[in-house]
């Protein structure tokens, strides 16, 4: 019965796989993997989906058949859920693991994903290949560095201190300002939750024009210096005002 169910398994992928294999990869957007993907990953991931299941917070999504030759690959979209690199927050403020190692990796049967222990100074050193990317900052747009104000990304960071720092190392401290955040790139493994906790976001510019966006308590208390970073920084800028991108 087993072995049944396993094959028809494997011929719905088998069939999804080939199809998908027909139609044309779309590489025009970066696609943000979740950590540990090999260089080779798309040569090695078999779309078992393994990764997604194993993942305690739903942060994996899987591309559809629209999306071509990536069809049925898994992605990370900040924006909706990040990666919480499989840490929990407790009530304390302290990160704690839930593994002893990032669960998509270990969960990965190819190898298209390597297993990375979940320790945070090892998360911080992670090779450029495995990382799922980069974090980086608009000044303009950021609500701390503009009215010192805000801070959510540093507050969330799971790599607090390492990642994102309160300052650029260049700057002293001055007794009383408030944080102004830094991404060390070298320590930053592109979990997305700084992306994730940004207020800087179009529908909360947007919501005094448009009455059928509500804002939450939260949202609300930013709206305004929103609207200001927005309009002053002008057209084309990319929102949030952190963002993981895999340019480097
Ligand atoms: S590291 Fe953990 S939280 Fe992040 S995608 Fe993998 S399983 Fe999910
Ligand atoms: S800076 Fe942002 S993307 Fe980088 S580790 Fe911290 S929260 Fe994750
Ligand atoms: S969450 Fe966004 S606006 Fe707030 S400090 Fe970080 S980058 Fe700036």
């Amino acid at each position: 019965m087993e072995l049944r169910g396993n094959r028809r398994q494997v011929l719905r992928w088998g069939v999804s796989f080939a199809f998908a294999a027909m139609l044309p990869a779309d590489f025009s957007r970066p696609v943000l993997r979740p950590p540990g993907a090999r260089q080779d990953f798309l040569a090695r991931c078999i779309r078992c989906g393994k990764c997604m299941e194993a993942c305690p917070f739903d942060s994996i999504r899987f591309f559809d058949l629209s999306a071509g030759g990536l069809a049925h690959t898994p992605y990370i979209d900040p924006l909706r859920t990040p990666c919480y690199l499989c840490q929990k927050r407790g009530s304390d403020g302290r990160d704690r693991p839930v593994a002893p190692f990032l669960r998509c990796g270990n969960a990965c049967p190819t190898g298209a994903l390597v297993t990375i222990a979940n320790e945070k100074k090892v998360l911080a050193r992670v090779g450029w290949e495995y990382k799922i990317g980069v974090s980086v900052l608009d000044r303009r747009l950021c609500l701390a560095w503009q009215y010192d104000s805000c801070g959510e990304c540093y507050y969330n960071c799971p790599l607090r201190d390492q990642a994102l720092r309160d300052r650029p190392p260049d700057m002293p401290a001055v007794q009383g300002s408030g944080i102004r955040p830094y991404v060390d790139r070298e320590a930053c493994i592109g979990c997305g939750m700084c992306n994730f906790v940004c207020p800087v976001r179009k529908h909360i510019a947007r919501a005094k024009i448009r009455r059928d966006v509500k804002l939450t308590l939260f949202e609300e208390r930013y709206a305004g210096m929103v609207r200001n970073v927005i309009g002053r920084a002008g057209p084309g800028v990319r929102l949030p005002a952190i963002r993981v991108t895999r340019e480097w």
